[in-house]
């Protein structure tokens, strides 16, 4: 199917896609990777009057990894966060979840902050975000503000990015010291959007679990912290794990669709839950 009709500009500097989408008054759109946005269209899922692409905008595409994290422009697409050296050494568990997003072409032209705005509640890069408690920097008319995992993801393709907003990008902290990380899922076979995906990061003390994130995707409306399985397991042996998993999707209302039931969902974030805590315990100092 073909899109409805639309304009489309490419404008140089950020300050003018931010004043033409505030003129717009929702009827633009931001393009990065249309991965997401270009099929919404073609479904007519999506039809906005106007399309601003953030390609020609200087200083977007770039990956800045410190000591006190990753910050990875608008622009970075997929394939670009997981071939990146210095975020496969500091933050593994995204380098691995983008190289697991999609195929090849989606991955050489979807972008991370795309995948962050879209919200798609089978997105790969959501549970990270969440699990490492990462941020967004977004630039609107009113200047830029930062935008806190856990105050990001609304609903179901819906963010607190305001209208007029653009995100410019995203970022991740530091692992803490001697930590282990992984990031599971269980993907589509055809599309390979996560049926479930579960990022986890561990720290260990005296081999009993210190500190414990969990972020799951795929399972709920939006990604989510699995509280329940990280209070369960602080001060816990590795043993643990098994009986704590079966809470991953508790308080969950899980998606229920063609694709899985709902009830099979919840089985699956137990059981990648399960999987990426093992093995981020594995890799762990102890
Ligand atoms: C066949 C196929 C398979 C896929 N499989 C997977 C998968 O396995 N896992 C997975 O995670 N994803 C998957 N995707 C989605 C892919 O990762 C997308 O690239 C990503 O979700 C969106 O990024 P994008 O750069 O393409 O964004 P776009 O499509 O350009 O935009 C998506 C939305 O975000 C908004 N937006 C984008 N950038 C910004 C910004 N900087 N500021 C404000 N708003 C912005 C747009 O306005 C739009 O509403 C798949 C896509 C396809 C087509």
């Amino acid at each position: 199917m073909y899109p409805a009709q639309f304009d489309y500009v490419a404008p140089s500097t950020l300050d003018e896609a931010i004043k033409l989408l505030a003129e717009s008054g929702g009827e633009a759109k931001i393009l990065a990777g249309g991965h997401s946005l270009l099929p919404a269209m073609k479904l007519r899922l999506a039809q906005p009057g106007t399309l601003i692409d953030l390609r020609k905008i200087p200083g977007l595409n770039e990956i800045k990894v410190d000591a006190s994290g990753v910050t990875v422009g608008a622009m970075v697409t997929h394939a670009q966060v997981a071939r990146s050296p210095e975020i496969q050494r500091a933050l593994p568990l995204l380098a691995h979840a983008c190289s697991v997003v999609g195929d090849l072409q989606v991955r050489n032209r979807g972008t991370l902050c795309g995948s962050l705005a879209h919200s798609d509640p089978a997105g790969d890069p959501p549970a990270v975000f969440v699990a490492c408690e990462g941020s967004i920097i977004a630039r609107g008319p009113n200047g830029e503000r930062t935008i806190a995992a856990n105050d990001f993801f609304v609903d179901i393709l819906t963010t607190s990015l305001g209208e007029d907003e653009i995100i410019t990008a995203v970022k991740f902290p530091s692992l803490p010291a001697g930590a282990g990380s992984a990031y599971r899922k269980f993907d589509h076979p055809a599309s390979h959007y996560a049926l479930t995906g579960v990022a986890a990061i561990v720290t260990m003390s005296g081999g009993n679990i210190a500190t414990v994130k969990i972020g799951v995707t795929g399972v709920g409306p939006k990604a989510y912290r699995a509280t329940a399985v990280e209070q369960a397991l602080v001060g816990k042996g590795p043993d643990a794990v098994a009986e704590a998993s079966a809470k991953a999707a508790d308080g969950i209302d899980c998606n229920d669709d063609i694709h899985a039931s709902a009830e099979y969902r919840a089985h699956l974030a137990s059981v990648f839950t399960r999987r990426a805590l093992e093995e981020a315990i594995s890799r762990a100092s102890a």
